[in-house]
């Protein structure tokens, strides 16, 4: 079996299925740890991953590259697209990898109507080269989003919950937090 066979029957293990989005994400995530010079399938405490989409395929890289978000290595950012940037935070070296297939405009009939087995199939023997653009780029992260121990602490001057990782705001000289300050998500019935 194949490294890559192997890595998709975990990907789909952890996501409950192998669909098409896992068949993708699997390789993505494969290419950008092999990029970095990673192993994939091992976890890399060099490795910070931010996802672009909450689907499918940021489980398989949550998979394939042991990063997640309780361990503050894997970075949703929502964007909503099929690309993920993979940063070695010792060297700072970072690429980004965008599906080809998923923005191409005309797509290929024919490769709507493949099985996933047929699409399995062509995935594990396409190198990543042909299926994913890569840019290097630099990534900014913030001391308080790296893994590790927490570095600030506050408490909300409103609401008194406390805020981790330096997540609050100052006004007047005292913290708030996101939703205290700016506005939530949620409203309070
Ligand atoms: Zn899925
Ligand atoms: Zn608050």
């Amino acid at each position: 079996m194949s490294e890559y066979m192997d890595l998709l029957e975990k990907a789909g293990d952890f996501h409950g299925d192998i669909c098409g989005g896992i068949v993708m994400g699997t390789k993505l995530a494969i290419f950008g740890m092999e990029t970095l010079g990673m192993t994939p399938g091992k976890k890399d405490k060099r490795l910070i991953v931010f996802t672009e989409i909450d689907r499918c395929i940021s489980d398989a890289i949550s998979s394939v590259t042991k990063t997640s978000l309780g361990k503050k290595s894997l970075k949703p950012v929502g964007y909503g697209k099929f690309a993920a940037t993979f940063v070695n935070i010792e060297t700072g070296e970072a690429y980004r990898i965008v599906d080809i297939g998923a923005n191409k405009k005309d797509k290929d009939k024919e490769l709507d109507e493949e099985t996933i087995e047929e699409l399995t199939k062509r995935i594990d023997t396409t190198p990543g080269e042909d299926l994913f653009t890569v840019q290097k780029v630099t990534v900014n992260i913030d001391k308080n989003d790296l893994p590790g121990k927490p570095l600030e602490i506050a408490t909300c001057a409103e609401c008194n919950e406390v805020i981790m990782d330096g997540k609050h705001h100052l006004k007047g000289g005292k913290p708030y937090c996101i939703s205290c300050y700016n506005g939530s998500y949620y409203a309070i019935l």
